[in-house]
């Protein structure tokens, strides 16, 4: 968390990441759009894919933009996810080296901000383990600069959330008849805030966030969902089911925290424990994957995982965001 005073008071994100017409502006959390822009945005994103093996689908929607990702905490699928995306659409990327960065010299981020706007990078993607900073920084960037959460503290991961409902879109779309199951480190889970928000957006049947009593949310936080101790009872007639990393970055108090053994005893997911969920249920895992912890390494790798499927989604979704925010500039 970051000690940032300038932090404390977050901007209206809702007025601060959509223009007057409803189109993102910024892209800091799933909260404020609705069901149509999501909508827009998913099929756009399918738009973006191409057949397994056939080249990858290329356009000039970004050309002459530059995009910079900025990654102020580790990131492999995201950043490489970002990276091709704006390739892909003719833009010039920018990967900022955190190790060798300023901001690790002392410089603020902002100062880090307007450098980087002074070189017309328009669109900035932030990932941070500081709550707030990706609003924060989308409050001081010129009108012409879109920000793009990239990973917030466990507080939000919106592209994420987007490559999920994809995923879970391609395989059943009927959201309303539908079980999700999101097991393990809810608590300190951005993932699984994105994942739960979107979901709520486009209806979903029945929400299941299934963890350890010490990793479950705060009582209230996610309203509609069913909150429960028990693998068993998570998993029974799931249509979806979705791994979650414990997340020990964020971890401060490991009080009631169990062991790695433990949790797999209790809360790891394996084919046979699969066999309570639908016949046809999906896996998925956001990644990184600990196999044998979350998740037995053959059921990730076995028929009903749609983890590689999840990563093809990201680079599509990132593209439609992308391309979306660049058509979308310049509007009040
Ligand atoms: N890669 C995901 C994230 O950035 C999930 C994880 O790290 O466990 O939140």
């Amino acid at each position: 968390m970051t000690a940032d005073p300038r932090l404390q008071t977050l901007p209206d994100e809702a007025a601060l990441q959509l223009h007057a017409d409803g189109s993102l502006r910024h892209l800091l959390t799933l909260k404020d759009l609705d069901r149509d822009l999501i909508i827009a945005l998913l099929d756009e994103a399918e738009s973006y894919l191409a057949p397994a093996g056939a080249l990858p689908v290329r356009s000039d929607a970004l050309a002459g933009r530059t995009v910079g990702n900025l990654f102020f905490e580790p990131s492999t699928r995201t950043r490489a996810s970002f990276d091709l995306a704006g390739r892909r659409l003719g833009a010039d990327v920018l990967n900022l080296d955190v190790n060798t960065s300023s901001r690790k010299k002392g410089e603020s981020i902002l100062d880090t901000i307007y450098t980087l706007q002074a070189m017309a990078v328009d669109i900035m993607v932030v990932r941070d383990a500081g709550a707030g900073v990706p609003a924060f920084i989308a409050q001081h960037v010129q009108d012409f600069v879109s920000v793009l959460n990239a990973g917030e503290a466990d507080v939000s991961h919106p592209t994420q959330g987007l490559l999920d409902l994809l995923t879970i879109r391609q395989h059943r779309d009927d959201f309303a008849n539908m079980t999700v199951a999101i097991v393990g480190d809810i608590r300190h889970s951005r993932v699984a805030r994105s994942a739960a928000c979107g979901l709520q957006t486009l209806g979903v049947g029945e929400l299941r966030l299934v963890s350890p009593p010490a990793m479950a949310p705060a009582d209230g936080e996610f309203a509609s969902a069913r909150v429960l101790d028990n693998l068993e009872d998570g998993l029974r007639d799931a249509d979806v089911v979705m791994a979650l990393r414990i997340q020990k970055e964020r971890i401060d108090d490991l009080e009631g925290i169990p062991g790695t053994d433990e949790y797999a005893a209790s809360f790891g997911i394996n084919a046979e424990r699969m066999q309570l969920a639908k016949p046809d249920a999906i896996v998925m895992h956001p990644g990184p994957m600990n196999r044998g912890v979350e998740i037995d390494g053959s059921l990730a790798d076995g028929p009903r995982s749609v983890i590689t499927r999840q990563v093809t989604n990201g680079v599509a979704v990132r593209m439609a965001v992308l391309a979306h925010v660049a058509r979308a500039m310049g509007r009040t």
